[in-house]
């Protein structure tokens, strides 16, 4: 006589169809900082730029570097963030140059 175990049919509303993830975790990134008067109250960014490099920053590797500009509150030193992005290559959208 072999005891079977019966999997359990679908008890109530569970998380919908397909998606095996679990919620979101919370990554706290640090405000950046003026250089001259170490305030981090600053204007909204502006003039974004994108470049594709890859390179390692802090010992983790990257594959885009974003430039985004803005401007001291405190003292009204301009400045140019940098986030250093290790993006994926799989989901990367296909841009297509018009070939053809
Ligand atoms: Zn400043």
């Amino acid at each position: 006589m072999a005891t079977k175990t019966k999997q359990p049919i679908r008890k109530g509303p569970g998380r919908p169809k397909g998606s095996g993830q679990s919620p979101p975790d919370f990554v706290n990134v640090e405000p950046s900082r003026c250089k001259r008067c170490g305030s981090t109250r600053r204007s909204d960014y502006y003039g974004k730029t994108e470049q594709a490099h890859r390179g390692e920053y802090n010992g983790r590797p990257y594959t885009h570097i974003v430039r985004r500009r803005t401007k001291c509150v405190d003292c009204g030193q301009l400045r140019i963030d940098r986030f250093y992005e290790n993006r994926s290559d799989r989901d990367r959208p296909r841009v297509s140059v018009s070939s053809g």
